[in-house]
């Protein structure tokens, strides 16, 4: 019988040459454990999913509760399921009013895939407006809107009717016209190495998107569920979306996905054609009832504010590291730009020596990723930030 490693690198796809190839027994908190028996710490989050920790124990036990009633029933959209209810119920109070209809998906790629489909339907219209630098997901119609070219020319012919703009950049925004169905964004782009919107950027967006009647889409798949300080990122910049595209931090832990808009504009699914989205597994109701409870700890352990003192902290504890150029931050995601160019690789394979779990970013290959779970104290910070400018 080969070793589990042998089989992963054999057996299973990869999406590398040099996967981290570590081998999780089990997780809990902040903490990874190998089969070793080492300790790492996880400063990625499984890429901002496990916001309330590995493991938390009421979203564990929402699971379990869910086991005894039901897993799947039917395809998305045809029973009642009480998971799926009281999420969405708790969306749409937590949410502005024209967010009050959810529909549950997968994973955000899907959530992503069921905008675009959704804005065509609503307006009409098919061309789309994108971001340079942005990344949305990897199917085709994720993959189309992604904006670097690189990770696309080998999947070509994509979608087409698609324009990419720059971000931040008010004298691109008149490219947005009364023929755009849409404009997808990334309120503070994640993978481009956490670029912040600057001079009102949002605000003027929406008042482009206002002008043309064109629907604005915000990605806040990566950026939703209290990373930024606040429970939605769009909270922080005072510009409510058409439709808000979530996903990641969302089920605690679990898999799902979500595209939320009107109850007037979602209609629109229903008709001409029917089915205008199917799915099977979206809105699991285990994965719901996760994020439910997940949703509730968030709030109940207040987390959006631990996630902007906490970061405040990583940023005042690094930012004076002789080896650092920049830190860009928003709530508990940070962006370690490092001075000399093209090192982030070698600092974040030192780091993972050492038992941190740090990443790069997709596009920024001299900066890289600290996003641990929310729920992290701290004496943890302190503790981390210590053993990080020791290596540096
Ligand atoms: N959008 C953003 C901003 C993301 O970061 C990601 C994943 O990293 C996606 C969309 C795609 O989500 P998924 O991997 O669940 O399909």
């Amino acid at each position: 019988m080969p070793t589990n490693r042998e089989i992963f690198l054999q057996n299973i796809g990869q999406t590398t040459p040099n996967p981290l190839n570590i081998e999780i027994e089990r997780a809990k908190g902040i903490y990874l454990y190998d089969t070793d028996g080492n300790e790492y710490i996880d400063l990625v989050s499984g890429v901002s999913v496990s916001n309330v920790g590995h493991l938390h124990p009421k979203v564990v036990e929402a699971i379990k509760k869910q086991l005894d009633h039901y897993m799947h029933l039917m395809v998305y959209g045809e029973y009642v399921q009480t998971p799926q209810t009281q999420l969405a119920y708790k969306l749409s109070d937590l949410l502005p009013e024209q967010l009050n209809c959810t529909y549950f998906v997968n994973s955000g790629s899907e959530a992503i895939e069921g905008a675009l489909k959704l804005a065509k339907r609503v307006t009409n219209r098919s061309e789309i407006i994108a971001f340079k630098n942005a990344y949305h997901g990897g199917t085709q119609g994720a993959l189309s809107i992604l904006g670097n070219e690189s990770l696309k020319n080998a999947f070509r012919p994509l979608l087409p009717g698609i324009k990419h703009i720059r971000f931040n950049s008010i004298d691109d925004l008149k490219e947005i016209t009364d023929h755009t169905a849409c404009v997808v964004i990334e309120p503070i782009q994640a993978e481009a190495g956490i670029i912040l919107p600057e001079n009102d950027f949002l605000k003027k967006l929406r008042e482009r998107c206002d002008e043309t009647a064109t629907l604005l889409i915000f990605d806040e798949i990566q950026m939703g569920f209290g990373r930024t300080g606040k429970l939605f990122a769009f909270e922080n910049y005072g510009v409510v979306p058409d439709i808000l595209c979530l996903a990641k931090a969302m089920g605690g832990g679990m898999p799902i996905g979500a595209f939320i808009s009107s109850k007037e504009n979602m209609s629109q699914l229903t008709f001409n054609p029917m089915l205008g989205h199917i799915t099977t597994f979206g809105g699991h109701p285990v994965s719901c009832a996760a994020a439910l409870a997940s949703l509730n700890v968030i709030l109940e352990e207040d987390l959006c504010n631990k996630a902007e003192e906490n970061g405040k902290l990583f940023e005042k504890l690094l930012k004076d590291h002789p080896a650092i150029k920049e830190i860009r931050r928003t709530g508990l995601m940070l962006a370690i730009e490092m001075k000399e160019e093209g090192k982030a690789f070698e600092i974040i394979s030192k780091l993972i020596e050492k038992r941190l779990i740090v990443d790069p970013f997709l596009f920024n290959e001299n900066s890289f990723r600290i996003a641990p779970p929310l729920t992290i104290s701290k004496e943890e910070v302190v503790a981390i930030c210590d053993k990080i400018n020791q290596l540096l």
